[in-house]
């Protein structure tokens, strides 16, 4: 990395590792047939799409047979949600919640509009997931609980083993989000026990444009994109290399998990501790079982959007982690919904490591933090 700048910004997105931009480059210039063809260069494509299949499926605890590649979580959420929808012609209500990603509630919202009933459930002050409204709201009408593994957020995960038992108990089916969990703590379908999951490769520094949904043996989703490839449930032919990508990068991912790395948690602890150590009037938003990567932190009285600016400027990105418009800036709906002002939703940054953050970055960023927004409170208390 460019030593003037530092990226805490991977739940956005992470870079491409080296081994995987090495494993992708053939594909894009040397082998660059189709996997539909039946020729040498087809044949090899075809091999390599079963090689990162094979990966992505131990990656999950899957089989490869539940393996769809598809263009992202956004894709994979869509292809889920509308095909559990289909699945269930007679049952019309969806649970989700309240601080779902974007793709996801837009959907919804779409969804809402054509008469099917979306109970969104909200959350604690902590971010916790209100489960006894869950419950309540769980009925022999729900085709589908679809809730989000972490927050993009706050990191905040949510208890979807248990979710997931409840919804089968109705007869609903489970989809996760696991877009913010992938790469960052162990994934097994088997024991979060859901229908569906779906995640992206570009969190977890293989390629943006390539992502995954699971699909359980046995349920057969209708295809959002007709076509022949992955045995007719996704059309259009396959992103060849960012699946090459993407199952070299679930190799690294599950390599580096099984040594049950400590140091993502350490230095985003050392990070939280440091700023609201120095700064009385910072706060992390949430409390419980987090990824270890995340941290929100709420700087009460100040401008976010200014702090991200200076903090640009002084080479460290950041992210407000809310929707930015052209008439400004919407305060995060994640932050609302649990309980914040829209002035402390405002005043709120999220910073996410990755794996090649290192404590000199850390130690710089908090720093800076203390130094810009030192500053900027004693301008407004003067
Ligand atoms: N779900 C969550 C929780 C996410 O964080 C994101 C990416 N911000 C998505 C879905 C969508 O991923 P993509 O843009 O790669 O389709």
């Amino acid at each position: 990395m460019n030593t003037s700048t530092i990226y805490l910004d991977n739940n956005a997105t992470t870079r491409v590792l080296p081994p995987v931009l090495e494993a992708m480059l053939p594909w894009f210039s040397e082998y660059y047939g189709n996997a539909s063809s039946s020729h040498q260069f087809g044949q090899r494509a075809k091999e390599a799409i079963i090689a990162a299949r094979a990966s992505v499926a131990k990656f999950l605890n899957a089989s490869p047979a539940e393996i769809i590649f598809t263009s992202g979580a956004t894709e994979s959420n869509h292809m889920a949600i509308l095909g559990a929808l289909a699945a269930n012609p007679t049952r019309r209500r969806i649970i989700t919640s309240t601080v779902e990603h974007s793709s996801t509630l837009r959907l919804l919202d779409y969804l809402a509009s054509t008469g099917v009933e979306i109970i969104q459930i909200t959350v604690k002050s902590n971010g916790e997931l209100d489960i006894n409204a869950l419950a309540e709201a769980l009925n022999e009408d729900t085709a589908l609980v679809t809730l989000m593994h972490a927050n993009n957020e706050t990191g905040l995960i949510f208890p979807i083993a248990k979710v997931a038992t409840m919804a089968h108990n109705k007869g609903a089916l489970f989809h996760t989000d696991a877009a913010q969990t992938a790469g960052k703590i162990s994934l097994d379908v088997r024991q979060l026990g859901c229908n569906l999951l779906s995640f992206s490769g570009h969190k977890l520094h293989a390629p943006k444009g390539v992502g995954v949904l699971y699909v359980r043996k046995g349920l057969t989703l209708k295809p959002l994109l007709y076509g022949h490839q992955e045995r007719s449930r996704r059309g259009g032919t396959e992103n060849q290399t960012g699946i090459v990508g993407l199952g070299v990068a679930c190799q690294l991912a599950q390599q580096y998990l099984a040594e049950q790395p400590k140091s993502i948690a350490m230095l985003r602890n050392t990070l939280e501790q440091g700023i609201t150590a120095s700064l009385p009037f910072a706060y992390v938003n949430g409390a419980g079982p987090r990824v270890p990567n995340t941290s929100s932190l709420c700087f009460v009285g100040l401008n976010g959007e200014e702090l991200l600016h200076k903090l640009g400027q002084s080479g460290i990105m950041a992210s407000l982690g809310s929707a930015c418009t052209a008439g400004g800036t919407d305060p995060s709906h994640v932050l609302l919904a649990m309980g914040l002002s829209r002035e402390d939703a405002l005043s709120s940054i999220r910073f996410s490591l990755s794996k090649e953050t290192t404590e000199d970055e850390v130690n710089m960023v908090i720093k800076t933090v203390v130094h810009l927004a030192t500053a900027m409170h004693t301008d407004i208390a003067a």
